[in-house]
């Protein structure tokens, strides 16, 4: 399976040499045929990533909790544009929602104003300072210091719904799948 970021160098690649192709040309023809066909791999090894992350969390795990982000307003932010976008959260979100109902597992949506980044998962203190480029945790108060994604992922392990109503299973806009990379 080719692995997606070599799968969007030939795009990119493709893209440049269509660019650089004389319109009308034999040339650009078969450039323009080379980048459908690119694109078409970076659809298919996309899809094939999500089904496989999808599947593993639902093999693994009796309850899963997301949070239901405005991916939106992430996407805006530039340290963030790529990796949502690759990760196609979106598609993520539906699939482990279908997937979850079949295996009998719970799917837990944490309301986006669940602080999940900010709340030490050691003594629950919540800083108000910590931007998106900060991948550590360390905490002034209690002295954790973890990986940002890792302590995001404990306090959303914890979280619990506010009231039944919360617990029912709805759809979430998108969902966002901590990586510990
Ligand atoms: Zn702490």
């Amino acid at each position: 399976m080719t692995t997606l970021k070599h799968a969007l160098r030939t795009l990119k690649a493709a893209n440049q040499a269509l660019a650089r192709s004389t319109p009308g040309s034999k040339g650009r023809q078969r450039a323009r045929a080379r980048l459908a066909k690119t694109h078409r791999k970076v659809v298919n090894t996309r899809r094939h990533l999500v089904h496989q992350a999808s599947r593993a969390l639902v093999d693994r795990c009796q309850v899963i909790v997301i949070e239901d982000l405005n991916v939106v307003g992430m996407v805006r932010n530039r340290h963030l544009s790529r990796s949502i976008s690759d990760a196609a959260m979106g598609e993520f979100s539906r699939q482990l929602l279908y997937k979850a109902r079949w295996h009998g597992v719970e799917v837990r949506v944490a309301d986006r104003w669940f602080p999940s980044s900010k709340t030490c998962s050691g003594c629950g203190v919540v800083r108000e300072d910590l931007d998106l480029s900060t991948r550590t945790y360390s905490c002034g108060t209690c002295g954790l210091v973890i990986d940002r994604d890792l302590n995001a992922a404990i306090n959303l392990a914890r979280w619990q719904p506010a009231g039944p109503s919360a617990v029912t299973l709805k759809e979430p806009t998108h969902a966002l799948l901590l990586s510990t990379a």
